[in-house]
Formats: structure tokens, C-alpha cells, sequence
């Protein structure tokens, strides 16, 4: 066990969870249902091993929230950001000046990305980029004499962030009903999501029909209209969910023939992932823009932007884009995402995603599909998920409202020491990308020890039952 290390750490873990409800909100909470049951203290972390309040080693399969790529406590980013601290703590990028960490990070990332994106506006967030991308698209086609073009094409159960813009971007239902989302001119199509809305279509064929949907969707609005497509190579927040292989190659073949930008949101599936530096990249997709966060500094800073290629930065460059934020480009989270992208590099920690423990967690994680509450099993490198259902020849959904099962399971696998997250009835996992075999075999152990407590609750309360 880590020693504590702040100053509240020494309270009894009831007193800090009844400050907790008093003074702290919560994203994406029931803040009164959460007060009742008391938020789980985290006190430390080392590789992919959390530390709770009450001691226990919890393995975190997520990855944070999808970021922490390289795993906790590498002091080597401490230390970084302790320098930069020291030597310049802030300075801005607006009135023509700039500062070594931000040309740094600029230059490392235009290095790193594919193609002819070579430019790189700084942001504190995903969010942040993703409204910086609304912004910057339409402007782009302000630019170029065409201002009708203001329409961005994105996807149902899309998740693009949780700023009014990126939240609009997003498809997320429950997040359009609070606060006004979404903004005008923002287009929404179905997603590829074959096991839940597949029907009697094959993958390839229902792949196929979805990707039409954006053509569909442009020749509807008129190519005079539509600015950009945005999506996620992998639908992450969404469920990890998995196009079918017709799909990308047609959004591809769409986007050429039309004149309208690709925005990928690389947000969770950029820094290795998938498997490659960028999602784009193994899924062979050609973007004009890239939304980076998360693994871009391992969580370990906010820091987040858009990659940008050489046409679009031209015309943006060609007059003053009234847009940016305090903090892009802030100088220690610019130096320790160069750290962090540094240690991914020396330390091979794509090859090891692409060698080791992306083929390993593969293997082990199509057996899942074994299990009697385990529909399909999909993976791309290091993000997976299951679909849970009561009977999984005919793909049903649980009769019980969507998420019981999966919140039961999560709660299962919570109590099992694992971090393994649902959406809806799908469990998810991202693990730190530095995760060894050895770890794994103790993630799927908890997994199934999980899965199998919680389809004898499910069945318990006779909700192992499907919706007719
Ligand atoms: C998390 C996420 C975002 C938003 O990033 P924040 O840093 O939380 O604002 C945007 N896009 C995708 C794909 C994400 O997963």
C-alpha cells in the first residue's frame, strides 16, 4: 500500500465520503443517490493498480477514463512537470508569442500523425477540440466563399464531449434532453451498431447500409450545405462499439466523392489504442482533422486539441480565427504529454499493445462469448466489450430496463476489484496499455467471477428474462 499522501487522506473514509456529498458535484452522477451509498476514495495508483481508502488493490480496467495509456505513478512526469513549473509555470500563445513546450508538443505531434497533418491547435480537453473543430469547419468553409456549408454530419450514441458544442456533436439522447442540445445545424445518423440494431441483415450488408446513411444524409441536406462528418474510428463511450468491416471503407469512398471534411475523434482511440499511434490508422481512414486528449498527456495533465491538415490550417491561416482557449498549449501539460509520448516511444508501448497484450487479451476475451449471459465479444487493441443478453441466438435485449444487467454486473465486478465499466447492458473494458499477460489473466478471472455472480442475481430477481 502507497503511503498517504494528502492532507485529507488520514480520515476515516466515511467522513471524507459525507464531505464528498456535501461539497462535491459529480459528473454524470444521481448526486442524491450517490450521497446514500458513498463514492469509492481513491488514494493512489501504481501500473494498472488503484489504491482505495480502505486498502484495497483494485485492477483498473479502464484506463482512468480511457487515458491513463502509459499506467499510474511514472515520476518521470512528475519531475517534468515540477521543471517546467519552476522555469516557466504559464504564459499564452494568443498575441504572437509562443514558448518551447507548446512548439515542442506542435512538432512531436505533426511528427507522429499521418498524412499532411502537420498542424496543431491546443486545448484544454476533448470537449474543448471538438468545439474548437465545430468552429474551425465552418469557418474553414466561411473562408473559402462558401458559408452555406455549416452543417456537421455526426452519429446516434456518438460521444464527442460534454461542452455545449461537443455535447451537441455527440449522440447521446440523455444528454440532448438537459440544457438545450443540440445547436443548429448539427445532423444526426444512425450508428453501425449490428447486435443491437442489425436485424436479420448480415454484418457486411448492414455495415454497408449504415455508412449509406451519410450519403443519404448529404444528398438530403445538399452538398452545399454539409461542412464536416465527425465520428470516432471506435465508438468508445458509446459501448466500444465495433463498425462492421464494410462500413469505414464506404464512410471513406463518401467522404472522397463529396466535398466535405473528415473529422476522427481520436480522443480515445489515438496514443495507441487501437493498436497504432492513431485509430485512423487501423482502420485506414484519411482525416482532414484528428480530436486528441486523453492519452495524449495519459491523463496525468488536461490537455487535449485538433491535428489539423496543411489545406484547412492555409485557409484558417489566411485571416484571424477569433478563437482559443487560457490554456492552449499550457506549457506543463504540453511538457508532460511530450514526456508521455516519449516514454510510449522508448519504451515500445505500441508494439507491446500490438504483440503482446492486444493478441493475448483477444484470445481471452472471445471466450467470454462461452458464457451464457455473453452475446457477441468484440475487441480492437486494447478496448473491448460484451453485449449481456438472456438469449443470445436471437440477440435479444433483457425485458428489464436497459442497463439493470449491466449495472448489476458492474456493481459485481466493482465488489471482484475490477474496474469494468457498462453502458447500457454492455460491459466495456480499455486497460492501461502497459497491462502484462500475467494482469490480464487476473482481469478475466474477475471478469467471469463477475459475470457468473451477476447472472445468478439477474436470475434471482427473474430478470433473466428477454424483451418480446
Ligand atoms: C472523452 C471523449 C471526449 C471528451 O473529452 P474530455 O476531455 O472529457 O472533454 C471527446 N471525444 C471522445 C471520443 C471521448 O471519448
Amino acid at each position: 500500500m502507497t503511503a498517504p499522501t494528502t492532507i485529507t487522506n488520514h480520515l476515516p473514509t466515511a467522513e471524507l465520503q459525507a464531505l464528498d456529498a456535501a461539497h462535491h458535484m459529480h459528473p454524470f452522477t444521481a448526486q442524491g443517490e450517490l450521497a446514500a451509498k458513498g463514492a469509492r476514495v481513491i488514494t493512489g495508483a501504481d501500473g494498472v493498480w488503484l489504491t482505495d481508502s480502505e486498502g484495497h488493490r483494485i485492477l483498473d480496467g479502464m484506463a482512468g477514463l480511457w487515458c491513463v495509456n502509459i499506467g499510474y505513478g511514472r515520476h518521470e512526469l512528475a519531475d517534468v512537470a515540477a521543471r517546467q513549473m519552476r522555469e516557466l509555470p504559464y504564459y499564452n500563445t494568443f498575441f504572437q508569442t509562443t514558448h518551447v513546450p507548446a512548439i515542442a508538443l506542435a512538432d512531436r505531434l505533426a511528427a507522429l500523425a499521418p498524412g499532411d497533418l502537420n498542424h496543431v491547435f491546443f486545448a484544454g480537453s476533448g470537449s474543448e477540440a471538438n468545439d474548437t473543430n465545430i468552429r474551425m469547419v465552418r469557418t474553414y468553409w466561411e473562408m473559402k466563399g462558401k458559408p452555406s456549408k455549416s452543417v456537421i454530419i455526426s452519429r446516434k450514441n456518438a460521444y464527442h464531449g460534454s461542452s455545449v458544442g461537443s455535447g451537441s456533436l455527440g449522440g447521446m439522447a440523455p444528454m440532448h434532453a438537459q440544457g438545450g442540445l443540440p445547436i443548429p445545424d448539427i445532423h444526426h445518423i444512425n450508428q453501425p451498431n449490428w447486435w443491437a440494431e442489425g436485424g436479420e441483415m448480415s454484418p457486411e450488408e448492414f455495415g454497408l447500409a449504415r455508412a449509406r446513411e451519410l450519403e443519404q444524409a448529404i444528398l438530403e441536406l445538399g452538398e452545399d450545405r454539409v461542412a464536416a462528418f465527425i465520428a470516432e474510428p471506435v465508438q468508445g463511450a458509446g459501448g466500444v462499439i465495433v463498425a462492421p468491416e464494410t462500413y469505414w471503407p464506404e464512410i471513406q469512398r463518401i467522404c472522397d466523392k463529396y466535398e466535405i471534411l473528415l473529422i476522427a475523434d481520436e480522443v480515445i482511440c489515438g496514443f495507441g489504442r487501437t493498436g497504432n499511434w492513431f485509430g485512423s490508422q487501423t482502420l485506414n481512414i484519411r482525416p482532414h482533422i484528428m480530436t486528441i486528449a486523453k492519452g495524449l498527456s495519459s491523463g496525468y495533465q488536461p490537455i487535449g486539441g485538433s491535428i489539423v491538415c496543411d489545406e484547412v490550417a492555409a485557409v484558417i491561416g489566411g485571416g484571424e480565427f477569433n478563437h482559443g482557449y487560457t490554456y492552449s498549449g499550457h506549457p506543463v501539460a504540453s511538457a508532460v504529454a511530450l514526456e508521455n509520448l516519449r516514454i510510449m516511444e522508448d519504451e515500445g508501448v505500441i508494439t507491446h499493445v500490438r504483440d503482446v497484450a492486444a493478441p493475448y487479451l483477444a484470445e481471452k476475451w472471445a471466450e467470454l462469448a462461452d458464457h451464457p449471459m455473453v452475446g457477441e465479444a468484440k475487441i480492437v487493441g486494447l478496448m473491448a466489450s460484451i453485449a449481456l443478453s438472456p438469449h443470445k441466438d436471437s440477440r435479444a435485449a433483457f425485458a428489464a430496463e436497459a442497463g439493470t444487467a449491466g449495472f448489476i454486473t458492474r456493481e459485481r465486478s466493482f465488489a471482484n476489484n475490477l474496474v469494468m465499466r457498462h453502458v447500457g447492458d454492455r460491459m466495456i473494458i480499455a486497460p492501461p496499455l502497459v497491462i502484462t499477460p500475467d494482469e490480464i489473466d487476473i482481469l478475466m478471472t474477475r471478469a467471469r467471477k463477475a459475470l457468473d455472480e451477476a447472472m445468478a442475481e439477474i436470475k434471482d430477481q427473474g430478470l433473466f428474462v428477454p424483451a418480446s
